[in-house]
């Protein structure tokens, strides 16, 4: 059994965290946050380190990297919000989706804007009447209208609809009582973030990534060629991504959880009472010492998840496994992190605070960790379908 990275794995993992450390200190990020986007500078820089073409094929201009550099660069960047960009959505999803699912033309034309930098995307899945049961919650449709398509319809929580110069949009073409199964006759759609009929409101959200936003979609027309993967086939596409974005998101919050943990060390160094600093005081190092070994076991699951989807192996189970475990210890993390840092770790001076408000995200998105339990019942435990 090998537990190693790759030489160049770790070549990569020290690469992103010195980014993060140089190019993204708290000033960068809180002009980020205040301005209500990511730095165009810091994306730029991304791409020319090849890192925003790390998930697509090499023929279109990227590195074909795998999911285990995927997540190496997610675990790095995520500190790094909301000054890097919405990464997760433009490189781990929209260019994913295409590089899965779209025609030789969408390749061509969206893959090396992706690579290059050109592109943001947002993926509006998540409706007002809920992101957990999305099946039986969707009401946006898409009908035929000549050879294109009339798109009509609401979505919650699209992050970074304000920047995207592409949302892929999930609607129903089929009407539910035509179709067996839920799942089908459901279809993607690649809309211009600025076609004629598309409008938002930004959601002010605790979470401090780009905008996160309700979006409307009024008789949005769209040309044949905006169908992304074969017509009433959309839902298996996004099942077919679910894994990835399972071990990406606990990448992210394995990350977050790491840095919290990183600056709760250093505080705990420096931090003085009682004439000691405060590292010396055993509830302090067993705050610690828990951080350290719950972050250890969930880097071992993400990587493991990531290693098993890299082989080309059933990873369904670990993938929601790493996910929601790398969540809930993130979010443990940073709670003590902030604990760590007494009053000043729930001002919005120390970064602790930030840490918590992103790592919080990932127990609910893109999944819920509920419902990660309710599939880890169902297809580990083997019990009967809860949901
Ligand atoms: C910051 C942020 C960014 C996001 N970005 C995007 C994005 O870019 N695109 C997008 O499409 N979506 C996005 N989402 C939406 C996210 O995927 C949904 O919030 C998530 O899927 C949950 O859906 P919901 O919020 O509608 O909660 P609901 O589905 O209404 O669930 C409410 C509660 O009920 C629980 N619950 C529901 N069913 C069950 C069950 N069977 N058993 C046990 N508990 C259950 C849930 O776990 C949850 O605790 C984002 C969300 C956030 C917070």
């Amino acid at each position: 059994m090998d537990f190693d990275l790759t030489p160049e794995q770790q070549q990569l993992r020290h690469a992103v965290r010195e980014f993060v450390k140089k190019e993204c200190p708290p000033e960068v990020i809180h002009r980020a946050l205040a301005e209500g986007h990511h730095s165009k500078a810091l994306w730029r820089r991304m791409a020319e380190l090849g890192w925003l073409g790390a998930a697509i094929d090499e023929r279109y201009g990227g590195s074909g990297g795998d999911i285990m550099d995927m997540a190496l660069l997610v675990e790095g960047l995520a500190p790094g919000d909301p000054a890097i960009g919405p990464f997760f959505n433009t490189v781990c999803f929209g260019g994913k989706s295409v590089g899965y699912f779209g025609s030789e033309a969408q390749k061509e034309f969206f893959l090396p804007r992706i690579t290059s930098g050109e592109c943001v995307f947002g993926l509006s899945i998540t409706e007002p009447g809920g992101g957990t049961d999305v099946l039986g919650a969707m009401q946006t449709r898409a009908e035929r209208d000549g050879d294109g398509w009339v798109l009509n319809g609401a979505k919650m929580f699209t992050s970074a609809a304000q920047q995207a110069d592409y949302l892929v949009v999930v609607a129903r073409t089929t009407r539910r009582e035509a179709v067996k199964k839920a799942a089908e006759g459901i279809t993607l759609f690649i809309v211009p973030g600025k076609a004629p009929g598309v409008s938002m409101r930004k959601i002010d959200m605790l979470v401090p990534i780009e905008d996160t936003n309700a979006v409307f979609y009024d008789q949005v027309r769209l040309p044949a060629d905006a169908v992304l993967g074969e017509e009433g086939r959309g839902f298996y596409h996004l099942l077919a991504t679910l894994n990835n974005e399972r071990i990406l998101g606990g990448a992210a919050a394995l990350g977050l959880g790491t840095a919290a943990y990183e600056a709760a060390l250093l505080y705990s160094r420096q931090r003085t009472a009682f004439g000691k600093i405060i590292g010396q005081m055993q509830a302090i190092q067993h705050y610690l010492a828990d951080m350290a070994t719950e972050l250890d076991a969930a880097r071992l699951m993400v990587y493991r998840a990531a290693w098993l989807q890299s082989q080309g192996r059933e990873c369904g189970v670990p993938a929601t496994m790493a996910k929601m475990y790398a969540a809930d210890v993130a979010v443990r993390a940073c709670d003590r992190a902030i604990q760590i840092h007494g009053g000043m770790g729930l001002s919005n001076e120390c970064e602790v605070a930030r840490y918590w408000r992103l790592a919080r995200l990932w127990q609910i998105g893109p999944i819920t960790n509920e419902q990660c339990r309710n599939i880890i019942g169902q297809l580990h435990c083997e019990l009967p379908r809860s949901y």
